[in-house]
């Protein structure tokens, strides 16, 4: 029987069959030992094979087998970086619920999520919250951001819940959609999720308190049905997507606008920052590419390179 994971707890699964009934399963041992590299070998969004246990007390399900992922996204555990955690699975998008002040959410931590969203080939929207308390100095730089991401090719969407503006762009655009969403605490994904889904919600209260605040202690992943068709995912406690098993030399293939000018720079192994010929670093001279999103690739390169050592 197949079954897609719903919730994972390390030990625990709540999966979902296709008939439309929940279940807690547990996982059969021997996967336990094959997949080193990841602590969690069962992730959110999984589509698994689902056995009834034999000998069971209860007749509870055992997971046996998980299917090909699509794609799947990343976090390097926090205390051992060898170690690596399957966040969610089997994507179609990505949502970061950002805000340009109350709290303000950082260019770097923008530009860090859209570098997972590409290495995990998962298409990435943005969205703006609060745009009814920004003042004139944070509208100009909400514009300059939406310029600077739609430019490279990002969906931009600027959102005031408490005004009502953009919410409904957003639930067209997740609409029978598989949808990752994050952003930081407070910047109001349960107050658009309350916004739109109001049924959801109140299902969902009971297992998963989405504010983050309160008795809320849970850390991993789990995703809802979202009535009239697709899924959200949402990753408490998880602030910011570690920039897993990209090498250095790899990230500028994760910056659009980069990518579509690698073949002219005068090294095939460019890291674009002291070589001669750089093709990259001509295009931020010539404006064609935001000089913000350049120091963001630098920063993460310089990241890399203290990770390595
Ligand atoms: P979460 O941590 O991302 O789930 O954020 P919440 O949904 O809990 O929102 C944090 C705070 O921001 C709450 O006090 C909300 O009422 C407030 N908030 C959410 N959306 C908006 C908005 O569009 N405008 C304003 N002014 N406040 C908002
Ligand atoms: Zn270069």
């Amino acid at each position: 029987m197949l079954a897609r994971v719903y919730k994972s707890t390390g030990s625990w699964y709540t999966v979902k069959t296709a008939d439309g009934n929940f279940s807690v399963a547990r996982m059969k041992g021997i996967f336990k030992i094959d997949g080193i590299t990841s602590t969690n070998p069962v992730a959110v969004g999984d589509w698994v094979n689902l056995e009834e246990e034999s000998g069971g007390e209860e007749g509870g399900m055992m997971i046996t087998g998980i299917q090909d992922r699509n794609n799947y996204i990343n976090r390097q555990s926090p205390g051992n970086k060898h170690q690596h955690h399957i966040i969610a699975s089997n994507l179609d998008q990505s949502l970061l619920v950002a805000t340009v002040k109350y709290p303000k959410t950082s260019q770097g931590f923008i530009d860090r999520f859209l570098v997972t969203s590409e290495a995990y080939h998962v298409p990435a929207i943005i969205v703006f919250n609060k745009t009814d308390v920004y003042k004139k100095k944070d509208l100009e730089k909400l514009q300059a951001w939406q310029q600077m991401y739609e430019r490279v090719g990002y969906k931009i969407v600027p959102m005031s819940i408490k005004e009502g503006n953009g919410v409904e762009d957003v639930k067209q655009l997740l609409k029978n959609k598989t949808t990752l969403m994050s952003g930081h605490s407070g910047v109001g994904k349960s107050s658009f999720i309350n916004a739109v889904f109001p049924d959801l919600v109140l299902r969902t209260q009971e297992v998963s308190d989405w504010s983050g605040k309160g008795l809320h202690t849970t850390t991993f992943a789990e995703m809802f049905d979202i009535p009239g068709g697709g899924k959200i995912i949402d990753t408490p406690g998880i602030r910011e997507f570690g920039i897993v098993n990209i090498p250095k030399q790899e990230l500028s293939h994760y910056f659009p606008e980069m990518l579509a000018l690698l073949n002219e720079c005068q090294f095939n192994n460019c890291l674009h920052i002291n070589e001669p010929g750089c093709a990259i670093k001509q295009a931020v001279a010539d404006g064609k590419i935001s000089e913000d999103r350049y120091v963001s690739y630098y920063n993460i390169v310089e990241s890399i390179e203290a990770k390595s050592y």
